[in-house]
């Protein structure tokens, strides 16, 4: 059953390291997937920084174009980095902090991608914030402790629910195939629905949570009823208009 009260559902594809210019016919056929046959949730992709650009100018209307990180600085001498601003030239709204392949890949610190997250948003752009425990974590009994932990440390402190969104991203089922069970998600997202309230208050209760760690057509209807799951951010399967809109369109059910 819809809760009138949850935010309304974000469904974010993570294009990671992939993608040349021929990927725009993706973005095409998405926009026009979405076109004929509806979306009730926001749909985003972010792609890799070169392609941000090919495919903002495609003005696909149902598609957002989002990016996958940003530096900590607005400009400066930084070689190979890309900032916000930049990225908001774009007409991008959303951008990816925190990503676990980024703190295991760059050693990014929770300190790091709050820096991330507040640069992000002093461009007027919405942080995803991610978060998520190893599977050393979990089965030492810890994932609580670490994401709460996580989501303390990497969330500035001017949050709102506009300028802020959390993926909660186990890491030991991104790209793996393998995915918590429904009350563990349930758990971890009461968790950090609690953490948010405590801290913003009503705007935390609006903050939205997304799942993400292998989430595919298949499952995507089970993952999203969860409560306080209110969306998802999806690396592989947001490859492929088809598996992509596979996923939207589970919230055709769900409402
Ligand atoms: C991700 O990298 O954010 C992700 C969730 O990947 P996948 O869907 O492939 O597990």
């Amino acid at each position: 059953m819809t809760d009138m009260t949850a935010p309304k559902a974000l469904v974010a594809g993570n294009w990671k390291m992939n993608g040349l210019k021929a990927a725009s016919a993706e973005i095409s056929k998405l926009n026009d997937l979405v076109n004929e046959n509806g979306a009730k949730c926001d749909v985003l992709i972010c792609p890799p920084y070169t392609l941000i650009g090919t495919l903002a100018d495609l003005g696909a209307e149902n598609v957002a174009i989002g990016a996958q990180d940003c530096h900590m600085n607005i400009s400066g001498a930084h070689t190979g980095d890309i900032s916000a601003e930049m990225i908001r030239e774009f007409g991008c709204e959303h951008i990816i902090v925190g990503h676990s392949e980024r703190r295991a890949d760059h050693g990014e610190s929770n300190e790091t991608v709050k820096a991330k997250a507040s640069a992000a948003q002093a461009t007027g752009a919405t942080a995803i914030i991610c978060v998520g425990e190893t599977i050393d974590e979990r089965e030492a009994g810890d994932a609580v402790s670490v994401v709460t932990s996580q989501v303390k440390a990497s969330i500035p402190d001017d949050a709102t629910a506009d300028n802020t969104t959390i993926a909660y991203e186990p890491v030991w089922a991104i790209g793996t195939g393998k995915v918590p069970t429904a009350g563990d998600v349930e758990e971890i997202h009461a968790e950090i629905r609690a953490v948010l309230e405590t801290r913003f208050g009503a705007d935390g209760a609006k903050i939205r949570i997304l799942y993400g760690g292998s989430v595919k057509a298949s499952n995507a209807n089970e993952l999203m009823s969860v409560p306080n799951v209110n969306g998802a951010l999806v690396g592989g399967a947001s490859l492929k208009a088809d598996d992509f809109y596979g996923i939207i369109s589970a919230y055709d059910e769900i409402g």
